[in-house]
């Protein structure tokens, strides 16, 4: 259990799947997790052909990811699309991981301002009627928004309990990230972090003892924030 290549981190790929592909034939990990931008012209599953089987593989969504619906399709509706972790806690390879994906946008909620809407429910009451679809029961978010991280949804994964969290957006270890996502990982008693979207190697530690380890696009760390792969 204390490999500590048991489970890889892979930072931003935007559409370049090798280096993730070369770290698992060489470290074999029981398990990897994608930490969003994934930039797919096809579905996940297609991408990740060559290490499907060989390790189980775990993402959460970037703000890339909602930026076409056919990217978004290709993530959300692949065969993979049952093994994103936001907001969700998952058992990997012995260890609790907690997943964080999309971004902080200001029309839903920029910490450390308020935010605008309570939950998504509050969102679409408030929009004008004629932009929904007159059948709908249940009006569909734009892409956008579904992109956002929604301040309901935060404090609800806030009072789950977790070893890791992985997200995409920065805590506050970063000169763009936010404080609330080193509070999350510490009200969750999650001693490690590790993040993409900023494409920076770095290892920080912050309040509450908390490890931070930026992950640069196409890098690939180990669990003790180890580039694996030099590029
Ligand atoms: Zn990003």
């Amino acid at each position: 259990m204390s490999r500590h290549d048991r489970i890889l981190f892979a930072g931003d790929p935007h559409g370049n799947f090798s280096p993730l592909i070369a770290a698992v034939h060489k470290h074999r990990p029981e398990a990897v997790i994608l930490l969003g931008d994934y930039d797919l012209d096809m579905p996940l599953e297609v991408c990740l052909q060559e290490i499907i089987g060989l390790t189980e593989i775990w993402w959460i969504a970037g703000n890339h990811d909602f930026e076409t619906p056919g990217k978004y399709k290709n993530l959300f509706h692949s065969a993979l699309a049952g093994n994103g972790l936001h907001l969700k806690v998952i058992d990997i390879a012995g260890l609790k991981i907690a997943g964080l994906g999309g971004i902080f946008l200001g029309r839903v909620w920029y910490p450390p301002q308020p935010p605008k809407w309570r939950n998504k429910q509050h969102y679409l009451c408030h929009q004008p009627t004629h932009t929904k679809p007159a059948s709908a029961q249940s009006p569909e978010l734009p892409l956008k928004y579904k992109s956002a991280i929604w301040h309901d949804e935060f404090e609800a994964l806030k009072k789950l309990k977790a070893d890791i969290l992985v997200s995409h957006e920065a805590p506050g270890s970063h000169r763009h990230g936010f404080s609330v996502i080193g509070d999350l990982a510490a009200a969750m008693g999650a001693k490690y972090i590790f993040h993409g979207h900023l494409h920076e190697n770095y290892a920080r530690t912050i309040k509450h003892n908390i490890d931070v380890f930026g992950v640069a696009n196409m890098a690939v760390t180990d669990l003790l924030g180890n580039i694996l792969n030099e590029q």
